[in-house]
């Protein structure tokens, strides 16, 4: 096994790997940014190296820093969390060229996934189901116009290189559409330095479905059931949970089948996701794949059983994963994980600052992921994320109950947070009774 990985990333998703890293008697090294010094993951790893100043571009995005802090520290690997550097084919190119190992896919296949049109290509040559669209980028506007005609309104035209929600516009009706190319390809530009657009039939009221999978090197290749992802503010997601109150053993059978389909197609290693819409009337399209570990990774966790980081560990090590051939992965009970944000819960508005006060939720079937400590000051740079808090139950009604105990015990003083929005979701009908989708939100902040 790896002696030192270096973790190319801040807060509570550095302090999982580290957690990771620990149980398999790997030696960690931090870095961080100047405004990071007292940030948990610092506190926890072995060693530690500041590359830069505070803002993400001066540090966490640095690459010469960070590879700089790998070579000095003599790390053997680099693990890069998600966001920043994490699906940057040419940074896990130079991890390679300077002889580590970068914990995750092959560049070849973050470029592929990377760019959604030819991601959307490979998925329709794979025959794994997607929405009506474009073949490829589209040309013109002209294209764009006789396209959506085809496939009818109301249309999404997405950034080619997009993520993260941006350059992503809708288009209701033929008059709409030349307005919508127009604002899309300059945020696309802008955001991602790349104007190419493609288009697809947007759904009204679709769920957001995702399948967390598992590739080796011996060509092994798993998928560990599902994660619903539909409660979302501004395509951000606040609440997951699996097993979905959408699926039953059929057509999730069928969509796990798509998923070893889709990672099949993108020639995947490492630990990955496939996105899917899923439409009321029980079919479902591939949206997209994220090449990293994911946010919400502890829900699959609960539900199996299994370490996804220590899996990714051991696969970026050359290993196999150490999942039993014989013994089928079969997730057990119902979790819940609510995005506790330091954010005002009814503006949204950030809320930096003091953490004056701190008392974590506990017993049974409550896990916190957390870099947080009481006296920790938040900084304004990076996002939000303050905690997640994950939640078992042996049944989806368990889950629920113990959600709102853990959740009303918690407190976070000196800063808002979006606890007080998790219980107001808690008390909502159609959430209690599964009957969500990516609109979710919006209503219930309107009904609010
Ligand atoms: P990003 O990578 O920028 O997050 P995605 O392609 O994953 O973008 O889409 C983000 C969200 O946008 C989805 O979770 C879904 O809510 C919505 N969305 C994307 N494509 C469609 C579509 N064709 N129809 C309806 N909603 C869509």
């Amino acid at each position: 096994m790896f002696s030192k990985v270096l973790i190319a990333n801040r807060g509570e998703i550095a302090v999982r790997i580290i957690a990771a890293c620990r149980e398999l008697g790997i030696s960690t090294v931090a870095v961080h940014s100047d405004a990071d010094r007292d940030c948990l993951h610092v506190r926890l790893a072995d060693q530690s190296v500041c590359i830069g100043g505070p803002y993400p571009a001066d540090s966490y995005l640095n690459v010469s820093g960070v590879i700089a802090a790998a070579e000095i520290t003599g790390s053997d690997a680099i693990h890069p969390g998600y966001g920043f550097l994490a699906e940057n084919a040419h940074f896990a190119e130079i991890v390679r060229d300077c002889g580590m190992v970068f914990i995750g896919p092959s560049p070849k296949a973050i470029r592929l996934m990377g760019n959604k049109s030819q991601a959307r290509t490979t998925m329709v040559e794979a025959e794994v189901p997607v929405l009506p669209g474009s073949d490829g980028p589209l040309k013109s506007k002209n294209e764009a116009l006789n396209l959506a005609k085809a496939i009818g309104y109301p249309v999404i035209l997405k950034a080619s290189s997009g993520g993260g929600g941006r350059g992503m516009r809708l288009a209701l009706a033929e008059d709409q559409l030349a307005n919508a190319f127009d604002t899309a390809r300059n945020e696309a530009e802008n955001a991602f330095g790349d104007s190419s657009l493609y288009m697809e039939k947007y759904l009204v009221n679709p769920r957001h479905i995702e399948f967390q999978v598992l590739a080796d090197s011996s060509g092994r290749v798993v998928q560990l059931g599902e994660r619903e992802c539909s409660i979302q503010r501004r395509h951000q997601k606040l609440i997951e949970e699996s097993p979905s109150p959408a699926l039953n053993s059929d057509l999730r059978a069928e969509m796990g089948r798509a998923a070893l389909l889709a990672t099949r197609a993108a020639k995947y290693l490492n630990a990955g996701t496939i996105e899917f819409l899923l439409n009321g009337d029980g079919s479902f399209t591939f949206m997209e794949m994220n090449t990293r570990i994911q946010v919400e990774h502890p829900v699959t966790e609960m539900v199996t059983g299994i370490d996804l980081v220590k899996e990714q560990l051991r696969i970026g090590f050359g290993e196999p994963m150490s999942l039993s051939k014989r013994r089928q992965i079969r997730p057990q009970g119902h979790v819940f994980e609510f995005r506790v944000n330091a954010e005002d819960p009814e503006t949204f508005a950030p809320s930096p600052g003091l953490i004056e006060g701190l008392v974590l939720p506990g017993g049974p079937g409550v896990r916190v992921d957390t870099h947080i400590y009481a006296g920790y000051r938040v900084p304004p740079f990076y996002d939000s994320l303050l905690a997640k808090v994950l939640v078992y139950g042996r049944d989806r009604e368990e889950a629920l109950i113990r959600s709102r105990r853990a959740l009303e015990s918690m407190r976070v003083d000196g800063i808002k947070t979006s606890i007080p929005l998790h219980l107001r979701i808690l008390d909502d009908p159609d959430f209690t009774a599964g009957r969500i989708d990516t609109h979710f939100m919006e209503r219930f902040l309107v009904g609010a």
